[in-house]
């Protein structure tokens, strides 16, 4: 069954497509798709919102581009079709999958990440199985992308089962590696890209929940994921080139309702968030997961202004920052369809 039959279905597949579309489909459509390793670290956000289900930020996720390799950290609704429209495979375009924890809004987008990503075409193409990272409790019990691998296949075996008869999509490239990890420390080194967990306080009901800090020779990242001010955070984040951070905001009025206190007390508020931002002095802050409720952006950079007057971004979704000596940033052109010259 093999890459014969594979061959001839994806003729079979090709056949009748006009030439012009086919060559977009069997071309790599990418220049985007594998980054030259230059030493630099770029960094987009895919998604900058947190559950509200809108057109203008779509779920939390961020791209992690260096030494060659595509990291994704966490897969909120609608990665796979910002992926596309970088132009960057969610199959073969991304290395590895890490989570900050389990909540729906950082995971709703990743069975579409998975499946679209073994299908055959330019959004898709992966030949091996897909790596999924996340932190587990520490127990013996199965941890959470354990448990979210074994789900997934068994949910979507029908699926798995169709694609590997039907369009002999190799089983291998169906497959979820899970890679559960317990405790601070390096989860991934590889090419120069090394990754390191640490644990941050988003609750105490809503364990584990890590941050991540990517590292590639003098240049780094650092995601907050979840949490509300933590001491363990700003010790991880210490001397970061780009500091991206989640931020919860409420009109005063909001404030007031009981129902949004639980909510607002697992996150940092713009003003706390400035407070991380002056002790970790990055080159640049970013604001993502950004959950504005009856506010908008300017009040957000305004009030975060009273406790940091330093580099700020409030993020979009596909804003890019490129780390080298200095920290760029470059927003997307809806307009344009690409970043601007
Ligand atoms: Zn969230
Ligand atoms: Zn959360």
């Amino acid at each position: 069954m093999g890459a014969d039959s594979g061959r001839a279905t994806r003729r079979r597949f090709l056949a009748g497509i006009p030439a012009a579309v086919a060559l977009v489909i069997c071309g790599s459509v990418a220049a985007e798709e594998k980054p030259v390793a230059t030493g630099d670290i770029v960094v987009t956000l895919l998604g900058t919102g947190g559950p509200e289900p809108g057109l203008a930020r779509f779920g939390p996720a961020t791209l992690v581009q260096a030494g060659g390799l595509s990291l994704l950290f966490d897969a909120g609704r609608g990665a796979t079709v910002r992926l596309y429209q970088l132009g960057i495979s969610s199959g073969k375009g991304i290395d590895a999958v890490f989570l900050t924890h389990y909540h729906s809004d950082h995971v709703a987008g990743l069975p579409d990440l998975w499946m679209t990503g073994y299908m055959f075409g330019p959004f898709g193409g992966r030949a091996k199985p897909m790596r999924l990272f996340g932190p587990s409790d520490g127990t013996t019990a199965p941890g959470g992308v354990t448990k979210i691998a074994k789900g997934l296949t068994e949910a979507f075996a029908e699926d798995t089962r169709i694609r590997q008869a039907d369009e002999k999509i190799d089983a291998a490239a169906t497959r979820i590696e899970a890679r559960d990890f317990h405790g601070d420390g390096v989860v991934f080194d590889e090419a120069g890209v090394r990754v390191t967990a640490f644990a941050v306080n988003h609750g105490d009901l809503i364990k584990p929940s890590v941050g991540y800090r990517i590292d590639h020779g003098p240049r780094s990242v650092t995601i907050s994921g979840d949490t509300k001010l933590d001491e363990n955070l700003i010790r991880h984040a210490s001397g970061t080139d780009l500091l991206i951070h989640e931020v919860f905001a409420m009109s005063a009025q909001l404030a007031k309702l009981p129902q949004l206190k639980p909510i607002a007390d697992h996150h940092t508020s713009p003003e706390q968030a400035g407070t991380v931002f002056s002790r970790v002095k990055p080159k640049l802050a970013a604001f993502s997961h950004i959950v504005a409720l009856g506010v908008n952006a300017d009040e957000i950079a305004s009030r975060a202004r009273s406790t940091y007057q330093g580099p700020l971004e409030i993020g979009d979704d596909l804003m890019r920052f490129t780390i080298g000596d200095s920290v760029s940033v470059r927003k997307w052109s809806s307009e344009l369809r690409k970043y601007p010259d």
